[in-house]
């Protein structure tokens, strides 16, 4: 039988057996709420023949669960301290691998060869808030086939990844999330769901990765640079800040904007990615 490592005193006792120390600058924040774990999984939405991708297990505690419910699970844990106590919280489950590395060197196309079995595969992890970015980039620009992603983060990059134009939190991040994307808030989390408890709130979020991106773009990499100049100064307009990126002159860069229906002094956080897409067209051309 499994340890129930959402009690606080298993997890306690497992971490103590083995001598290990929390270290702050891994982002180790263990879950200890039951509930919180089950609205975790829960959004996963797994059915048999799903494969998991796991990305920071820690002791475990999702993983366990993750195990009973998919087909296949791989996980990524940077830290090798946790070797021994993850060996004891998953012993017995025979579909479950776990790779000791950093999960941004990890070639996720090799990885994913472990999922031949699989129908689809989803990711599920209580990411380590210190790189949240960098790890969602590194999935959804891999290439590799996603259905669910469902992350843990701070409250405040949720509120990021799900904000439309015109709002205070809509930015680079909203946008190129969104283009790969659905996004939605599954659960607000508070600190005490965690020892040690972190400084900030957390949020679940799920990602619906789409087919195909929302938009069409001629050039990715484009696309992302005149997202990157949109918000990158985020008082100024966007003629001022597509200028001063691409090295256009004003007058071009009016002409520009106006040839593709974008009022040249609105601010890059009104346009919608259906306007991303469009300025990026035309940027393309120009310098075609
Ligand atoms: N999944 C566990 C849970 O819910 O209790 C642990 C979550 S904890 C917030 C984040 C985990 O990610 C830690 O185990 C940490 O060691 C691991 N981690 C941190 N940086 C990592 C990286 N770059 N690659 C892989 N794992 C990482």
């Amino acid at each position: 039988d499994q340890i129930d490592l959402a009690r606080l005193s298993s997890l306690r006792e497992l971490l103590q057996t083995h001598g290990f120390q929390f270290k702050k600058q891994l982002g180790q924040n263990f879950l200890v709420d039951a509930r919180v774990l089950e609205r975790i999984v829960d959004a996963a939405d797994l059915i048999p023949g799903d494969g998991v991708f796991e990305i920071g297990p820690g002791a475990g505690v999702v993983t366990q669960v993750l195990a009973q419910q998919a087909t296949q699970v791989v996980a990524v844990e940077k830290d090798r301290a946790l070797a021994p106590v993850l060996d004891t919280s998953l012993a017995g489950l025979n579909n479950v691998k776990v790779v000791y590395a950093d999960v941004l060197d990890v070639n996720l196309n090799e990885v994913w060869n472990e999922f031949s079995n699989c129908a689809r595969v989803s990711v599920v992890a209580n990411l380590p808030y210190y790189v949240t970015t960098p790890i969602l980039f590194h999935l959804l620009e891999s290439g590799v086939p996603l259905h669910n992603v469902v992350v843990m983060v701070q409250k405040e990059v949720a509120d990021r990844l799900v904000s439309g134009p015109g709002t205070k939190d809509y930015g680079a991040l909203s946008v190129a999330v969104q283009y790969y994307a659905e996004v939605d808030k599954v659960l607000r989390v508070h600190p005490g769901a965690f020892i040690p408890p972190p400084n900030v709130e957390s949020e679940v979020v799920r990602l619906r990765v789409r087919k195909q991106p929302a938009v069409i773009v001629p050039d990715q990499t484009l696309f992302f640079r005149v997202v990157r100049a949109g918000f990158a100064m985020r008082r100024k307009t966007l003629l001022n800040n597509l200028s001063h990126s691409f090295g256009f002159t004003k007058p071009d860069c009016e002409h520009l904007l106006l040839c593709t229906g974008i009022e040249p002094r609105r601010r890059g956080e009104t346009l919608s990615l259906d306007e991303f897409a469009r300025l990026t067209s035309a940027i393309y051309e120009k310098l075609h």
